[in-house]
């Protein structure tokens, strides 16, 4: 009975092993690259399911039961684009990574735009890429304990609920850019550099050196929200050489 026992607990403990693998959807259709992403995403101890088609691929996204989404741009049927843009109208907590040309700044500037949380640009190493999704998937969910932030008297932001207005228009952010904010909210006292973002927002490791321009446009996107002119901001301010700050005043 004891023996009886003791194998249905370690099968319990399987299964629970299983389930607690993080669960990530490739949609890729050149051949190469998913199967050599799956298998070393397996490697790794992730559970993967693997797409070509960016019909299919957007039909499985939007199930939501993903921990983390690779999605490539060009694809056939729905491209990686309009797949994000479904997602975000659905799921602003869902995370995102998109595999871009490393040349196609416009690309890049697009896929976070529509709410893609980070990039990596095709040829990618492997390694570089597996720090980026263990950064993605230890995220902590809540950085600043405010649930209310106000900047100057026109904006008033809801983080839990990721809303918000300025003035009589409506705001909605993503998780990820809420994340910027809450963590700026609560260092309104200095500017807070593109690293520290990365390492503290992002939850890249200090000493990666990755090379990306997530960071900054982020920031683009988030003054496009809450300033009345993004060219010109008021409260997401940049300090030359030291990183962005928020004013609550402006
Ligand atoms: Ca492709």
């Amino acid at each position: 009975m004891r023996r009886i026992l003791l194998a249905f607990g370690q099968d319990l403990l399987a299964l629970f092993r299983v389930s607690k693998q993080p669960h990530i959807l490739i949609i890729e259709d050149e051949a190469a690259i998913r199967t050599g992403l799956t298998d070393a995403l397996v490697y790794h101890g992730y559970r993967v399911d693997g797409v070509a088609d960016g019909n299919q691929g957007l039909g499985k996204a939007l199930t939501g039961k993903f921990d983390l989404i690779l999605l490539d741009l060009m694809l056939p049927g729905a491209s990686g684009f309009e797949i994000c843009d479904a997602i975000r109208k659905v799921d602003r907590e869902q995370p995102i990574i998109m595999l871009t040309a490393k040349t196609s700044d416009e690309d890049i500037i697009t896929g976070l735009s529509l709410g893609a949380d980070d990039y990596v640009g095709k040829p990618f190493s492997v390694a570089e890429l597996v720090l980026r999704i263990k950064a993605v998937l230890r995220r902590a969910r809540t950085i600043g304990a405010a649930q209310t932030i106000e900047l100057g008297n026109d904006v008033t932001i809801d983080t839990q609920n990721l809303r918000g207005t300025r003035g009589l228009e409506e705001l909605v952010f993503t998780r990820r850019e809420m994340d910027i904010l809450e963590y700026l909210h609560v260092h309104t006292e200095r500017p807070i550099s593109r690293d520290e973002l990365l390492n503290k927002v992002w939850g890249y490791d200090r000493n990666a050196a990755i090379e990306t321009r997530t960071v900054d446009i982020h920031v683009a996107k988030l003054r496009r929200k809450i300033e009345a002119d993004a060219k010109t901001p008021r409260y997401l301010i940049t300090v030359r050489g030291a990183g962005y700050r928020l004013m609550t005043e402006s």
